[in-house]
Formats: C-alpha cells, sequence, structure tokens
C-alpha cells in the first residue's frame, strides 16, 4: 500500500489548492472543536458538499474535533461529531482519548484517529489507542524513528513530515492558558513561545527567540518513513495560505514518485519561497539537530535570490545582483550573515529593469554584502495555484435520426450509460457535425471531469435542439458526480448520551467518604520543610531517572515517614525511557502517570496509578471512564477553573490545588544540538521582554528535558483530596502552603521553616 500525503485546510482555497496538488487526504476543522480556531474553518452546512468533491477524487476527508470537551459541551460535541461522520468523514480526529472510547462504543461503525494532542509518543501509547478503538495515531512530532517503527507495527500511523514544530510536547502546553487565558488544549493558542526572552546563562542573557523552533521539513528522509511503515504523511498548516499546501504536496509527491533530483529540488525551491521558519530541521525523529532552534530569526524567511551589490545615489536604491525577475508586489527579506534579520523591501513595478538583477528600495540599514530573499513570490503562488486535477472519463457516443442520443462514460467508478430523454430529428439543413458535438460534451463546467473520446458515431442528417443537447450533457455529468461522490454509508442515528453514561452509573472510588488526602509532587524531599508531614501520596519527579542515589534517598525517606511512594512519569516518553523507568518500578507503590502513554505502561507493569493533570481530564465522562480503566485516582485538568472542577462535583477526585503551575514539557536540549552547549544545571530562569521571569527546570531521562513553569505560583484552592507541584518553588514557599495544609504540624522551629523566614 502506497504512504498517504495528507494535505490541511483551513478554508475552501486550502482545500482546492490540496486537492489539485494530488493530496491523498485532507484534514479541516469545523468552527468548533477545532485545534486551530484562528482558520475560517468549515461550517457542518458545506462539509458534505467538500467531502464529495474530495470523493470524486478518490480523495479522503478528516475532520479534526481535536479540543478538550467541557461537561456544557458534551452534547453538542456527540452531536457534532455524528453530524460529520454523517456528511461523509472518512474520520474523526479526537484529543480526547475516553470520549473516543465512548463514541467507538457507541457507533462502532465510526473511524476514529488520536490527534498528536494526546501525546502518543510510544509503543505503551500506540497501544492504549488501539485498546480504545482508535484506527489511527497521529504521532507526537518529538517520537524517535525506533519507536515509529514499533508503532507501525501495531496500529496505522501518520507522521508529521512539513510545518510548524511547537516548542511544547502537544497537549501539554498551558503558556498561552495561563499566560494570557487563551488555551492552546482549546484551540486558541497565542503562541508566546514565538516572543523573545533571556536566559541567566553565559551567553544566553541576551534576549532572542529562545524558545521558537524552525519549520519541520523531513523532505528525502520520508523514505525512511515510509520504509519503516508510516501510513500517512502529515502536512501541519491549517493557517498557512493555500499555495503553501500547495507547494508542500508537489514537493512530497516528487519525493514519493520518485522524480528526477532537479525537479525535486525546484519543488523544494517553490516550498521555502512559500513559507520558510529557520530553513527547515529535520525535527526529532532522528535526533535533535542543530537546526531545531531557530533563536535568531523568527517568521519566514523564503529563499535566497542574491546578494545587495552597490548603492545607487542617484535613484536610493539598492542593487541586488540576482537572476530573479520580480513581478510588482513581489516581497523580499534582507538577511546578514545567518543570523541578522535587517529588513524588508517590496518590489514595485516603477523600479528600472536592468539585466543581471534588480534594484529595491528600503529603509532599513542595508549593507554590501547582505543577503536577498524572496519571501512574497506573486508568480509562484499563480502557478502553484493554476494546475488542475481532472477526473478522467471515456466516452462513446451513438448519434442517429429518430432515435434517442445514447452516451456511455466510463472511468474508475465503473461504466453509466445514459439516453437522451429527446429523439434526435433529420435535419432538414445544417445538420449536428462531429464537431459541434465534441465542443458540448467537452464543456464539463462546474464538473472535474475531463472527456477522452473513445468513439462517436454520427449518423447523416441529425438534427438536435441546442438546449435539448446542453440539458442531456448536464444530466450526464450530474448523473456521473452523484454516482461518484455518493455515500455510501448508513448514517448515525442520535442518541441520549445521558442514559448511556449517565450520571447514576458514574462509578465512585471505594474511599469517598473518608478523609481528604493530600499529595506532592516534588524534585526533593529531603527539605526539612516536609518532616513531620503526612503526606498520602509523595510523587518523585527526579532530577536524573538514572542517577541511584537520588532515588534510594527518597525511598528511605518515604519509609521513615510512611508516604506512600509514586514515581512521576511525564508525559513525553521514549521508548528508551521506559526501559529505564521499568528497573525503578519494584521500588515504588505506584506511577504518577501525566500522559497517556504513561497511564497505559502502569497498565502493563500492574501498577498502582494517578491519572495526572497532564491527562487532561475535562469533563465527567472522561474522568468516569479513566476510573473504569483502573486507575486508583485522579487529577482533573489544571485547565479547569474552580467552578468547573465544582460543577463536575467529584469529591473524590484530586484538584491542583497549589504549587507551581507547569506551562511546558520539552523534548529538546535547550542549548543546542544533543546537549553538545548544556552546562548540566538543573534550575534556570526565563525572562520575558516585560521582565518577568518563569523558572525552567532541567531534568535528564535517557536524555536532557526541559519543563517551563509559570512566573507565578498558584494560590492554595480550597478542596477535599489536593495536589500540590512544589517542583519550581523554595524551601520557604512550600513551608507556608504546607502550614496551610497541616494547621499545627508545621512548626516554625524546625530548620527550613527558619530559614523560611529569614
Ligand atoms: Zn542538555
Amino acid at each position: 500500500m502506497s504512504v498517504e500525503i495528507l494535505a490541511p485546510a483551513g478554508d475552501t482555497d486550502s482545500f482546492m489548492a490540496a486537492l489539485h496538488a494530488g493530496a491523498d487526504a485532507i484534514y479541516l476543522g469545523l468552527k468548533d472543536f477545532s485545534a486551530r480556531k484562528a482558520a475560517t474553518n468549515f461550517s457542518l452546512d458545506n462539509l458534505e458538499g467538500m467531502i464529495r468533491r474530495a470523493h470524486v477524487f478518490g480523495v479522503k476527508v478528516f475532520v479534526a474535533l481535536n479540543t478538550l470537551i467541557k461537561d456544557t459541551e458534551l452534547p453538542s460535541f456527540f452531536d457534532c461529531s455524528r453530524r460529520a461522520w454523517n456528511c461523509g468523514a472518512d474520520a474523526l480526529i479526537l484529543q480526547d482519548v475516553f470520549l473516543g472510547k465512548l463514541l467507538k462504543e457507541q457507533y462502532p461503525s465510526i473511524t476514529l484517529h488520536l490527534s498528536t494532542q494526546a501525546g502518543v509518543c510510544n509503543l505503551a501509547g500506540a497501544n492504549l489507542a488501539r485498546e480504545y478503538g482508535f484506527s489511527r495515531v497521529i504521532l507526537a512530532r518529538e517520537t524517535r524513528i525506533e519507536d515509529i517503527k514499533k508503532i507501525a507495527a501495531v496500529i496505522e500511523t501518520e507522521c508529521f513530515v512539513q510545518g510548524a514544530l511547537c516548542t511544547c510536547f502537544s497537549g501539554q502546553c498551558y503558556f498561552s492558558s495561563f499566560v494570557g487565558g487563551n488555551s492552546g488544549n482549546r484551540g486558541l493558542c497565542k503562541q508566546p513561545c514565538r516572543k523573545k526572552y533571556s536566559v541567566d546563562r553565559k551567553d544566553f542573557s541576551k534576549l532572542s527567540y529562545r524558545l521558537s523552533l524552525s519549520d519541520l521539513c523531513v523532505g528525502n528522509d520520508c523514505k525512511t518513513l515510509e520504509k519503516i511503515g508510516v501510513h500517512s504523511f502529515k502536512i501541519e498548516g491549517r493557517l498557512r495560505s493555500a499555495a503553501y499546501v500547495a507547494a508542500s504536496v508537489r514537493y512530497y509527491r516528487a519525493i514519493l514518485d520518485g522524480a528526477p533530483d532537479e525537479e525535486i529540488a525546484s519543488r523544494l525551491s517553490d516550498l521555502k519561497r512559500s513559507f520558510n521558519r529557520g530553513n527547515f530541521t529535520r525535527g526529532y525523529s532522528w535526533g535533535q539537530d542543530s537546526a531545531l532552534l531557530s533563536p535568531a530569526i523568527q517568521g519566514h524567511i523564503g529563499e535566497e535570490v542574491g546578494r545587495i551589490e552597490k548603492f545607487d545615489k542617484q535613484t536610493s536604491k539598492w542593487f541586488v545582483r540576482s537572476s530573479f525577475k520580480p513581478v510588482d508586489g513581489d516581497g523580499f527579506k534582507i538577511l546578514r550573515g545567518s543570523n541578522t534579520e535587517v529588513g524588508g523591501a517590496v518590489w514595485k513595478s516603477g523600479f528600472a529593469p536592468i539585466a543581471g538583477g534588480f534594484y529595491l528600495q528600503s529603509d532599513a540599514k542595508v549593507c554590501v554584502g547582505d543577503t536577498v530573499s524572496i519571501t512574497l513570490d506573486h508568480a509562484l503562488a499563480q502557478r502553484l495555484l493554476s494546475e488542475r486535477r481532472m477526473v478522467d472519463l471515456s466516452a462513446s457516443l451513438y448519434v442517429a435520426a429518430g432515435e434517442r442520443i445514447r452516451l456511455d462514460v466510463a472511468g474508475s467508478f465503473g461504466r453509466m450509460q445514459f439516453l437522451s430523454s429527446e429523439t434526435v430529428q433529420q435535419a432538414k439543413n445544417n445538420p449536428v457535425t462531429e464537431k459541434d458535438l465534441r465542443d458540448c460534451f467537452e464543456k464539463t463546467g462546474e464538473y472535474p471531469f475531463l472527456l477522452h473520446w473513445k468513439s462517436i458515431e454520427l449518423g447523416n442528417d441529425c438534427f438536435i435542439v441546442r438546449s435539448a443537447l446542453n440539458a442531456f450533457r448536464r444530466d450526464v455529468y450530474s448523473s456521473v458526480y452523484e454516482r461518484i461522490s455518493s455515500l455510501k454509508r448508513e448514517p448515525l442515528e442520535e442518541k441520549n448520551w445521558q442514559n448511556a453514561y449517565g450520571r447514576n452509573g458514574f462509578m465512585v472510588s471505594a474511599d469517598a467518604c473518608s478523609e481528604g488526602k493530600v499529595a506532592v509532587i516534588d524534585r526533593d524531599f529531603s527539605s526539612s520543610c516536609y518532616r513531620n508531614v503526612k503526606l498520602d501520596y509523595a510523587i518523585l519527579k527526579p532530577l536524573n531517572i538514572q542517577n541511584s542515589d537520588e532515588i534510594q534517598k527518597f525511598l528511605r525517606l518515604a519509609k521513615y515517614y510512611a508516604w506512600k511512594k509514586y514515581l512521576y512519569i511525564p508525559a513525553y516518553c521514549i521508548g528508551a525511557d521506559f526501559e529505564i523507568y521499568e528497573k525503578l518500578l519494584c521500588f515504588f507503590d505506584g506511577i504518577y502517570a501525566d500522559g497517556i502513554c504513561a497511564l497505559q505502561f502502569a497498565k502493563e507493569h500492574s501498577m498502582h496509578c494517578i491519572a495526572g493533570t497532564g491527562i487532561n481530564l475535562f469533563n465527567r465522562l472522561g474522568a468516569d471512564l479513566c476510573l473504569r480503566a483502573g486507575v486508583e485516582t485522579f487529577v482533573l485538568s489544571k485547565e479547569l477553573s474552580y467552578s468547573e472542577c465544582k460543577r463536575i462535583a467529584l469529591p473524590e477526585a484530586f484538584i491542583f490545588a497549589g504549587g507551581s503551575i507547569k506551562l511546558m514539557d520539552l523534548g529538546h536540549c535547550l542549548w543546542g544540538r544533543a546537549c553538545h552547549a548544556c552546562d548540566r544545571r538543573f534550575q534556570y530562569f526565563l525572562t520575558d521582554e516585560a521582565g518577568r521571569k518563569f523558572p525552567l527546570l532541567r531534568n535528564v531521562a535517557s536524555t536532557c528535558r526541559f519543563e517551563l513553569y509559570n512566573t507565578v505560583p498558584l494560590k492554595k484552592l480550597e478542596w477535599k483530596n489536593c495536589l500540590y507541584d512544589f517542583c519550581a518553588l523554595e524551601d520557604e514557599e512550600k513551608v507556608a502552603y504546607l502550614t496551610n495544609v497541616f494547621p499545627g504540624t508545621m512548626k516554625l522551629t524546625n530548620g527550613a521553616a527558619k530559614s523560611g523566614v529569614r
């Protein structure tokens, strides 16, 4: 089976661009529940028409409903899923595994793909997706090649090959949410990761794009992905232009078709001119490459087309030595070296044409020797969007006086025969010619058909009223279109979801009536602030999971204070991390799973498990299904407001009730390629342009990882079962929380408290 090229469509123009460029499948969002709310998106009213148009070419359409769903939105979510499926969607893309499981149980005929937002990055995650009824996983962009190979062996696998990379592991980014109230998990990401920051480290203290990543371009290496069994190559870009969508599809199509090197190079050039952030990286699959981070330049840098040669004083313009021929309105970026953006310029048709180059005018401080890149190429966009894809039809026509017209049409759909309603008359003069007939039927109008004549049999002296002939043609094409595009599927019936999994059916954990519980996540429990504190769960997030001394120290403390010992396993884990975690499990009472891969890992190893905030439990149904999946307890999503947690009304659930707010999980070393410039500290601060400091913590799994925390901690919330995250807090801040949690037990005479109130 050949690999699928899957293109994004943020609007109708991009949809048509993807279709005509040769995509095998297209994904799009609706007005609601789309992870790209800023895109124009599609409505349920026009969805069926778009899907039919795609199906005519054998192109599949996947509808993304990949945001987190609140309780109040559940009826609308189920309705939307059902209607999108009934419009002909070939699959629905979901983020919430639990809602997916529920949909699949209720509608077994539905096809579900698990969104990259769910964070599948290893075999355990793939196993969970399969068990829950998903037929495909869209892998996290951080998935390594050796893990992709294992995953592709158990479930249909979709990999990103092109487009923007998120700094944060997908589904775990709360930066936009906590900084500005715009949740990335709800389709509203405002991209604070693309802003400038400094870090308290030598050579990193200058404000620059410290978190911003280059765009992914796997390019020729997609052949390796194909070889190891990846089923679909995904192009990111529901907010990108139609020309970019067309350029991306054509580039990967050329590679997969084994086009000559020159053609592939020219398609890559088209792609770079359409959108190129950071001159592209191969991403994470083959390990962190040197192009992953793009600290100096953010945004589209196009493709280099020339160099500034001299300044013309008479006209106040710069001469660019180049073989490129600009057209009116073409845009350029002027760059110095590899890492300085000098400014921009637009070419106007009034600029005098000249051999060997062109003139540009710029207000920026341009120098001789600066390079010039094209970032807006009008002729290219026009060329990319003018190519059309047609459906081939072969036709045999029979026309004879006294009989009805007979037209046989054949294509990949099979064969259809049509007879006109009117009979062909005997011509008195001006009989119809073969050319008349060809001209008439070759006009396919709005239908994307390309007619190939197999035979035309025309008798003598035939006459047909022109309007009747046209009506017959329209009838033929509309019938063929209907036949090719019609849905061959039973529509799903409406369900009463409240009855299917109603509130009465909700399982309450065994100790729902007992006292409230306290769970704490920390990197080090040796601080004296934990003395004499009765933690129900002490959740260790080790600095270095390969450091056994660190683990042993924690285990001794937990034993002494009789805490339940839990091991924090993050959402992002590669297979090699799990191999290390496996060896540690025997020392712990359970796992705190911050992602679905860890959830499945706990299940496969029969470990007690707390479903962490990173599982993003957002509604009562999800929480219920999570409990049914066998977890000991769970923490609701930290993006829910206090009142939303209350509305879910599960006092037996934990909520994140105080401490440091983790905003991001980074799957890479912030200091460049594979730690080659890493100074191996465990704590830094990232400072934004307004001077706000964000704790930046490093930890070591099989490789180096980073976590970003909010500039201010969460104030203590009142709830029965409380989870605190103390990873990025000073001892005195921990004392302040613990005093509040355990009134009377925190004596200010103990060492930590003393140092805390100095
Ligand atoms: Zn590192």
